[in-house]
């Protein structure tokens, strides 16, 4: 049976043509970057064509793009850089509830370095609460943390007024931008943002390559040590090919946006008034206009989320319950219970991610096949059987 990929947020497919830039890094353009005959400086220059791009996109200087291996290791060494390198100014940090475990944990461990750790919370739609981020900030706020965008409910949050709140007030504000990149355009001047963190492999780039932008002048401590790749800031011999594959994919990436966000739109529009229309007692959660455009996150009441992934799977259907780190865990997701959800319906959870790949087809596939599990499963619940027998009275 052939897989049907409903889980874009948790990782994308490999877009043939950046496959196709990076297979001579692979083959015979193996030099090592920092080498300096031919072989070498031809990787050289497929590394900083590859910055370049990035520096496009993101409007700022080539010198402030650093490669990493993902997202999880750009949140690590700017939010732990930053820390560290500015421990004298202060030890406060600001972050939201809601943010990927990248973030979380980090914090979590610069706690016991500590640091202290203010999370501030978020509205019934996801969005955190300027006024309580204001209220938060103390003499001893070096950084604010917040993502761009949220992996399990696809809310955007405030950047540019996040931005504006930590200039005013001097304080560094890092943004994981892993899920927006690729569908949201960013300029990091314009938004006041000091750094940021991105991954190949959630916009049709490959996996293990990330990178991470650095305003000039903001200090860092470096997080990897060894040689002096990436300005002496992160040591290990540069994934050469991972790199050209995550400049060729945001590159792509950002010709055809409008295009991309138009059909995404369409396909998760159509996937949620599908589900509104043929399956009752459901609640929708996110913000329904500052949200990633392709994804969805419904709650069927009366419905394990666990259970109803298996279903999908046996029908070759991929999707994701929460996140996928945290799923395999019996505790319901941290986003959904910072909106507010209850245990129980955010248990039944579904979230939902389309990318450039799906199809109408596809969606119908799936809305079949949903309608059909979740009736099934509901009878199966005596919990359901008595709500409904009450409703009936
Ligand atoms: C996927 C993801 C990450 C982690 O990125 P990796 O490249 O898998 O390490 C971090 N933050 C968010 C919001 C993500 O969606």
């Amino acid at each position: 049976m052939k897989s049907i990929y409903f889980d874009n947020a948790a990782t994308t497919k490999l877009d043939d043509e950046v496959l196709k830039e990076m297979i001579p890094y692979l083959k015979e353009n193996y030099g090592n970057a920092s080498s300096i005959y031919k072989l070498g400086r031809e990787s050289r220059k497929a590394v900083e064509d590859s910055r370049e791009k990035i520096a496009k996109v993101l409007n700022c200087k080539l010198d402030e793009i650093y490669f990493t291996v993902g997202g999880s290791e750009s949140d690590n060494t700017a939010i732990k850089g930053i820390a560290r390198a500015n421990k004298k100014k202060g030890n406060h940090i600001i972050t939201s509830k809601i943010e990927h475990p990248a973030v979380l944990e980090t914090c979590k461990q610069l706690e016991k370095e500590g640091f202290e750790i203010t999370y501030i919370s978020v509205d019934e739609n996801g969005r955190v609460d300027l006024e309580e981020l204001k209220k938060s900030i103390k003499p001893t706020t070096i950084l604010i943390t917040i993502m761009f965008a949220n992996n399990e409910i696809g809310t955007i949050q405030p950047i540019e007024e996040i931005g504006k709140v930590a200039k005013e007030n001097n304080i560094y504000f890092h943004t994981d931008a892993v899920q927006a990149i690729g569908s949201i355009k960013i300029d990091v001047q314009k938004l006041n943002i000091d750094s940021l963190s991105l991954s190949g492999h959630k916009f049709y780039g490959p996996k293990g390559i990330g990178a991470l932008y650095v305003k000039t002048g903001v200090k860092f401590a470096k997080f990897i040590d060894g040689g002096h790749q990436e300005r002496n800031k992160r040591a290990g011999t540069e994934n050469v090919a991972g790199i050209v594959g995550i400049g060729k994919a945001i590159e792509l990436a950002y010709e055809n946006l409008d295009e991309h966000n138009k059909k995404i739109k369409e396909l998760r529009d159509y996937y949620v008034e599908q589900v509104q229309e043929k399956i009752r007692y459901i609640k929708i959660n996110g913000d329904m206009e500052k949200r990633l455009l392709g994804n969805s996150n419904i709650s069927f009441r009366f419905i394990e989320g666990e259970g109803l992934l298996l279903n999908l799977d046996l029908k070759g259907i991929c999707a994701s319950s929460g996140s996928a780190c945290t799923s395999g865990s019996l505790d319901p997701s941290h986003v959904l219970l910072a909106i507010g959800l209850s245990h129980e319906i955010a248990h039944g959870s579904l979230r939902i991610t389309i990318g450039k790949y799906n199809t109408k087809e596809e969606i119908d596939y799936l809305v079949e096949n949903l309608v059909e599990i979740v009736n099934r499963l509901r009878k199966m619940s005596p919990l359901w059987e008595k709500f409904i027998e009450e409703e009936n009275k």
